[in-house]
């Protein structure tokens, strides 16, 4: 059980060297603030995700990565040289960068192989003709060589988007929500596709997302950005299970926040009460306890402390609400192999070791 008083220490700059780095970044629009004193540093080969709700700023700093934007204050780095400050810049295409924008921003009028090749203009002939090969084979399109972008699937032209973003061999790939407007199947195989060719091609990468599922599933560090500061860095389980906030820890998977006291190193709450592991010089607090519903556990018990009051089947498992007799609930995810009813009175078991505890505001 831990008690969030504050962000915790991370180097925003990672252990390793940097490969993409800013340093006090900031941009603004007019007065609005897009991204405000951004530090964060990015390894060599790290798939790194940008996670936060609309407007916090993710997109303006794929953009300031990308040399689309200038900042107002501070610096970007890649490879170790300064692209951006106050007395340097270095336009787009001299950067080694590679994007993969939303909607895909292929040429209508070009086949997938003329897509593919178009950023190999400095290549020889054969030379660009056997690295688009390796490409189409590389992700799935052998054979669409000579298609037009019209006669593709969606999944089809995220591939090619891919493919020509990847031809040049950039050193770093920008993602820009490549993967929100395909449906829920194609979106997973395709995930796992990208991280695979992208780890298999040396890439440094970079995702902006809304998904949380997403930035999980292929990132090894998220940085959960609101109102265009870093509110958290870490792998994906240090952000779930310890989250930094309660504006992370409400924004990244589902969760419950009952009131509780902390006193003489316990926390007391409506579903019982717990020692606190590091409770020195906290005294008598009013505190919010974090609950995710994986970590609670009930079992059917005519003297329980709950009662079901509603039960979502959800596939693969169940999520259950559970109401105590004093008008409180929480949530509780359980398999689907056996369905607990509506109206069931139950025992109710959370797993102490992944609560997460904030103090109140005004406490
Ligand atoms: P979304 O997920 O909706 O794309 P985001 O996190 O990528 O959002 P940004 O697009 O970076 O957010 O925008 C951050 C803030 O800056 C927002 O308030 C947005 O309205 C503002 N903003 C972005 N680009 C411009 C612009 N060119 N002119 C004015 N304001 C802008």
């Amino acid at each position: 059980m831990f008690l969030m008083s504050g962000t915790p220490a991370v180097c925003p700059l990672g252990n390793g060297p940097a490969y993409v780095r800013l340093d006090n970044v900031s941009k603004f629009f007019s007065s609005a603030r897009a991204v405000f004193q951004l530090t964060v540093g990015i390894g060599k080969g790290e798939f790194f995700s940008l996670l936060g709700p609309s407007g916090c700023g993710k997109t303006t700093t794929l953009r300031l990565i990308a040399g689309l934007e200038r900042p107002d204050q501070g610096a970007v780095s890649i490879g170790g040289e300064v692209v951006a400050s106050a007395d340097t810049w270095v336009s787009p295409e001299k950067r080694g960068i590679g994007i993969v924008f939303q909607d895909y921003a292929l040429f209508p009028h070009m086949t997938v192989g003329q897509n593919v090749a178009f950023g190999l203009k400095g290549c020889g002939r054969a030379q660009a003709k056997s690295r688009v090969e390796e490409l189409l084979e590389l992700t799935g399109l052998a054979g669409l060589a000579g298609r037009y972008p019209h006669e593709l699937s969606g999944g089809q032209r995220q591939r090619v988007a891919l493919a020509r973003s990847l031809a040049p061999r950039p050193s770093v790939i920008l993602l820009d929500e490549p993967f929100s407007n395909l449906d829920a199947d194609l979106r997973e195989e395709l995930r796992r596709e990208t991280k695979r060719i992208l780890k298999e091609q040396g890439a440094t990468t970079i995702l902006v997302t809304h998904d949380q599922e997403e930035a999980f599933s292929l990132s090894d560090r998220v940085g959960v950005l609101q109102g265009g500061t870093l509110e958290q860095l870490g792998s994906p389980a240090e952000i779930y299970h310890r989250p930094a906030s309660r504006f992370v820890a409400d924004f990244v998977g589902k969760a419950d926040f009952i009131d509780g006291t902390v006193e003489d190193g316990t926390v007391r709450s409506t579903f019982g009460s717990f020692p606190l592991d590091d409770s020195a010089g906290i005294g008598t607090k009013q505190v919010e306890l974090m609950v995710r519903p994986d970590d609670v556990s009930f079992v059917p018990d005519a003297a329980g402390q709950a009662t079901v009051t509603e039960a979502r089947f959800l596939g693969a498992s169940v999520l259950y609400q559970l109401q105590f007799t004093d008008g409180r609930a929480i949530h509780s995810i359980r398999p689907s192999a056996e369905v607990t009813p509506v109206g069931s009175r139950v025992s109710v078991k959370v797993d102490a070791s992944h609560i997460v505890i904030f103090p109140k505001d005004n406490a």
